[in-house]
């Protein structure tokens, strides 16, 4: 998965401090993509997300990327604060594959002439006991459940869980979900 570096897009400064492990973009002062690192690039091609590859996002609109009218305002809420912030806001959130757990961080800061940069490093991973493959159910029905875009937490009886405690005795399960955001991850974004 070799492709162009487009780091150098960024400025040097930036890419100095950034462990190689991290992805990062940069969005212009309309929230469109304007530069992606080739981990970004690697990351979208191991998730099965070529619609995400480096010469496909250059020029959109992150939004474009980010399904769900509640994850879109989500995300609207954090990339509004970024701006307003004079700090670095720091958020952790999960992005699992069906055998890993995947705990991130994300971090985001202004940059120039109101562009916002974001980071996004992996903590740590763990496996998953159960290999758990989630679809996109077109609408909320009887059995798709809820899934926090954010933390991957899943809403079963007004509780959020892991996904693993709803499968027993399979060794792979798909679960329909539809996408939203839990109360914790929504007080954590209200809290920056
Ligand atoms: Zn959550």
């Amino acid at each position: 998965m070799e492709y162009p570096d487009i780091l150098h897009t960024l400025t040097k400064p930036d890419v100095e401090s950034i462990p190689s492990e991290t992805i990062v973009y940069k969005l212009d002062v309309d929230n469109n993509i304007v530069a992606v690192n080739r981990l970004w690039q690697s990351f979208a091609l191991a998730n099965n997300a070529p619609e995400l590859a480096i010469d496909q996002v250059i020029g959109k609109p992150l939004m474009q990327y980010i399904s769900g009218n509640i994850t879109k305002h989500f995300w609207q809420t954090l990339l509004d604060k970024a701006r307003l912030a004079n700090t670095v806001l720091h958020l952790d959130y999960r992005c699992d594959s069906p055998d890993l757990r995947r705990f991130m961080r994300i971090k985001v800061y202004r940059g120039d002439g109101e562009s916002l940069h974001f980071e996004s490093a992996l903590l740590r991973t763990e496996s998953r006991p159960v290999s758990i493959h989630f679809k996109r159910a077109q609408q909320r029905g009887a059995d798709a459940k809820v899934r926090c875009s954010f933390c991957n937490g899943i809403l079963h009886k007004s509780h959020w869980v892991e996904a693993e405690s709803l499968v027993t005795g399979q060794k792979s399960v798909t679960l329909d979900v539809i996408y939203g955001i839990c109360p914790v991850c929504q007080s954590t974004l209200d809290s920056l």
